[in-house]
């Protein structure tokens, strides 16, 4: 039995639950009426208990993809953890990234022998210990003949990223992109991988430090710390559901907010030497796959010289980025002008025959990336290895701050982050023997799909997607969805995703609002081709599955149109061409 928790700014409750055994669950409205008799589902919704006066080993603030993988490290380590999020997990940079699970081959240019090391060996666990999400991508490398690197440097690069990355090699390219094969261009191909929903990434992880013991809540926000003598006794948290504010104590705090590091220091009065990051906007635009896209990933340089990328992800074309200074509130970050269509003449310069305007783009979304803060040196030479910041000296012992990182290298910050709080964490033991071949994961996933679709009795490419986005635990929604046809339906019209993995996510991954699920658990809405429909649709099938009333329904899908228009912005008022300043 479950209760509701209080009532927040926003309408929003949890219904109270009774199970009826052996296969029922009864609902009720705040009125105390019955809502559903769902024979043989068994919505339970996780309550979030309250956290005032909960004592714990370490508090970490920020659940991005380096918040959860430190909570989940100090969680399997036996620390007694929490994990608060202002938003939702992996709403912040980790879902603004370009989603590439890199060595780091423009690194080797900085010298940066050691980072691409690193990052090489965690590329290969994610490809070990994560086949459903991080998948081996082929870039084709091409680099203007005019370009500053001589085709000489690039190919010994090349051969050295190799040599560090190891055996593991994907088929060769039978034949580059013709479109690239041009008198002005060199091309290259070189292996690299992605995980094209870094957002997923993130869940499993989630789900991996709840079930260690980890006490995670989103939507919560560190408003400040707590202090004694000069070390950090706890935290004050505010909850932006129920409205209420909780204080807990820490023998640790880690602030791994990224972009948002330095605000928290400054809101708890903890004052640097020099501010801990330099923050650097990053802009993407998604195109459609236009006849004559490219087929792999390709990696080149945009008039100007800057890398650019393009990449094929979620059906669509994933173009990026810029970097421009930006040391505005990183949840507000958006791309300018500008950036739209500096990235759009990169587009056009590789691809002319295809005339990409304005009016194609189908959105363009900006991150923060929390660099260190190095006010004289050129964005592109920053470094991207990351940093841990102890706070001894700032007057708050036992307060570290992580400054900079990537997705790639987040689960090795995560153990130097848990060792530096004094736990055994041994290098992990996976991979590093060459994981199987990218066919050989096709095969499994196919046969894995195919179970999925037998149990669920839902088609093939619908157990496929589930497959993909839930791995292991994608049988658990498969008997879910067995169970009754309103959790076999698609969220919305044109997707393969399910009602039932909604319900997955609502009860162990912590998603409560329409935006946790269709932004990042579930993110069917990163589709360029959803619509105020698929919203209403979805809302509708989801709030019938987790025992919304009308009222929330249609308050939950008014909060999602405005969060996604806020994330995904439509560029307008663009004239071509036009180039970053
Ligand atoms: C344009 C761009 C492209 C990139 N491409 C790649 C790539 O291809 N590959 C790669 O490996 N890396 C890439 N990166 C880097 C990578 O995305 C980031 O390093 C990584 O996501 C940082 O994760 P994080 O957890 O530190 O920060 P975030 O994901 O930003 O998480 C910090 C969280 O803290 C929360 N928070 C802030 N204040 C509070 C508070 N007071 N209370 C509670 N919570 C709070 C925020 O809501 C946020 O969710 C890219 C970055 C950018 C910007």
């Amino acid at each position: 039995m479950c209760g509701r928790e209080g009532v927040g700014p926003r309408p929003f409750y949890f219904p109270l639950c009774v199970s009826v055994p052996p296969w029922w669950i009864l609902t009720f409205d705040e009125n105390a009426k019955p809502r559903h008799i769902l024979p043989q589902l068994c919505i339970l919704v996780p309550v979030r208990a309250r956290l005032s006066g909960e004592r714990f080993d370490v508090a970490i603030i920020g659940g991005g993809i380096n918040g959860v993988a430190i909570a989940r490290e100090c969680a399997r380590a036996g620390k007694r953890t929490l994990l608060v999020e202002q938003n939702d997990f992996a709403s912040g940079t980790t879902s603004r990234s370009t989603r590439i699970i890199h060595g780091g081959l423009r690194y080797l240019e900085h010298g940066e022998l050691g980072l691409v090391r690193e990052s090489l060996k965690e590329r290969e666990r994610m490809l070990a210990d994560y086949p459903h999400l991080v998948r081996p991508l082929r870039f084709v490398l091409a680099i203007p003949k005019a370009s500053r690197h001589n085709a000489l440097a690039i190919r010994t690069g090349l051969l050295l990223y190799r040599k560090l990355a190891g055996a593991r090699c994907l088929p060769a390219l039978a034949q580059f992109d013709a479109h690239l094969d041009r008198p002005d261009l060199a091309t290259f191909d070189y292996d690299d991988a992605q995980c094209e929903f870094p957002e997923r990434l993130v869940a499993e992880w989630l789900g991996e430090a709840i079930a260690a013991g980890a006490v995670v809540r989103n939507h919560c926000t560190a408003l400040g710390l707590t202090k004694n003598d000069g070390r950090v006794t706890g935290l004050v948290i505010h909850d932006t559901l129920t409205g209420t504010e909780a204080r807990v104590e820490a023998a640790h705090v880690i602030n791994a907010t990224g972009p948002w590091a330095d605000m928290v220091c400054a809101q708890s009065g903890v004052e640097t030497k020099e501010k801990l990051l330099g923050g650097i906007r990053g802009s993407h635009i998604v195109l459609p796959r236009f006849p004559g896209a490219p087929g792999s990933a390709v990696y080149s340089e945009a008039p100007d010289g800057r890398p650019v990328f393009l990449i094929p992800w979620n059906d669509q074309l994933l173009v990026g980025t810029t970097e421009v200074p930006d040391s505005a509130d990183p949840a507000r970050a958006e791309p300018s002008p500008e950036e739209v269509g500096y990235l759009l003449d990169s587009v056009n310069h590789l691809y002319p025959a295809a005339n990409i305007g304005a009016g194609d783009i189908l959105y363009a979304f900006a991150g923060v990336r929390p660099l260190p803060y190095s006010p004289t040196a050129k964005p592109a030479a920053i470094t991207r290895r990351h940093r841990i910041h102890d706070h001894s000296d700032d007057g708050a012992r036992g307060l570290y701050s992580v400054i900079g990182g990537k997705l790639t290298t987040a689960a090795a910050l995560a153990r130097e982050v848990a060792r530096k709080l004094g736990a055994h964490v041994p290098e992990p033991q996976t991979a590093l023997i060459a994981p199987a071949p990218a066919d050989g994961i096709e095969v499994t996933l196919r046969q894995w799909a195919r179970q999925i679709s037998a149990v669920a009795h839902i088609p093939e490419h619908s157990a496929r997607a589930v497959a993909e986005w839930h791995g292991r635990r994608a049988m658990c929604v498969a008997r879910m969805a067995g169970t009754d046809d309103a959790l076999r339906h698609p969220l919305c019209p044109h997707s393969s995703h399910i009602v039932a993995e909604a319900v997955e996510v609502a009860r162990y991954e912590c998603a409560v609002t329409l935006g946790d699920i269709l932004l990042r658990r579930v993110p069917v809405a990163l589709s360029g081709c959803w619509s105020k429909q698929c919203t209403r649709a979805a809302a509708q099938r989801i709030g019938w599955a987790l025992g919304w009333d009308q009222l929330r329904i249609g308050r939950e899908a008014e909060l999602f149109d405005a969060e996604r228009a806020a994330f995904l912005k439509k560029p307008s008022g663009l004239s071509r061409p036009q180039r970053a300043a």
